[in-house]
């Protein structure tokens, strides 16, 4: 299980299937990715290992687009299959999540969106998530890292995530709870991952997110780091990493 995750100047792919490479050692049984080439999310998910994913993502996707994250899944909800790989839309097509770790309320989180007409394709804890962050962010006119924010006050359980949101294109929101995330800090570029292996190449200025704090990554823009409970700023503590 691992993230891997990059926003710059750079083509995201092979940033991103090297990262997932680098991440092999975590253990895993599926492996996904996801491009955002002018704005439109371009997915390739398999069952397998990331060098399955690697041949279906160069047979299916353009491989282009600097902003892009993958994934590598440890199966808790739902079978090891395609469908239950990472990442995963929400119903409007417009939002986009990768998640380690476990939503252990997803249950009642999911009856509650299933009432209010959202349909599931999956049978992750993950595709809850994404819906809700979906749910949250229509039902008040949010921006993306609002949504997510309310969303996860609203989550029992253990997760890394990062989230896309087609409508603020140049942005990956992140943040943890249990599950390890650092955020490495380039010149016109940033990279996200479980731990620095997959960045360390590119930049030696990273963060590591304590739990319960989220991060808003933007293209070119300061790094805003907060809290998930009381949204209070932090200042984030950028580590100088040994190559
Ligand atoms: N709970 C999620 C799933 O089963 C994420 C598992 C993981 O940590 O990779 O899909």
């Amino acid at each position: 299980c691992g993230i891997v995750g990059y926003i710059g100047y750079r083509e995201a792919y092979p940033v991103i299937i090297k990262g997932l490479k680098r991440l092999e050692y975590r253990g895993y049984d599926s492996a996904g990715l996801v491009l955002s080439e002018d704005g439109i999310f371009n997915l390739s998910k398999t069952k397998g290992k990331v060098s399955d994913l690697e041949a279906k993502a160069e047979k299916e996707l353009s491989l282009k687009g600097t902003m892009g994250m993958g994934h590598t899944r440890w199966a808790t909800h739902g079978v090891p299959n395609d469908v239950n790989s990472h990442p995963h839309f929400s119903n409007s097509g417009e939002l986009v999540i990768i998640h380690n770790g476990i939503i252990e309320n997803y249950e009642p989180l999911k009856k509650e969106l299933i009432n209010r007409g959202y349909v599931f394709h999956s049978d992750t804890d993950t595709e809850v998530l994404v819906n809700l962050i979906e749910e949250v962010q229509k039902k008040d006119n949010l921006k993306l890292g609002k949504a997510v924010q309310v969303a996860l006050n609203q989550v029992i359980g253990a997760y890394a995530i990062a989230v896309m949101d087609t409508k603020s294109p140049n942005e990956i929101v992140v943040a943890r709870l249990g599950s390890p995330l650092a955020i490495g800090i380039g010149e016109g570029e940033y990279f996200i991952a479980s731990d620095a292996s997959p960045f360390i190449e590119y930049t030696t200025n990273a963060i590591y997110l304590e739990d319960e704090e989220m991060a808003i990554v933007r293209l070119n823009k300061p790094m805003k780091v907060r809290k998930i409970k009381d949204n209070a700023l932090v200042n984030p503590n950028i580590q100088q990493l040994q190559m």
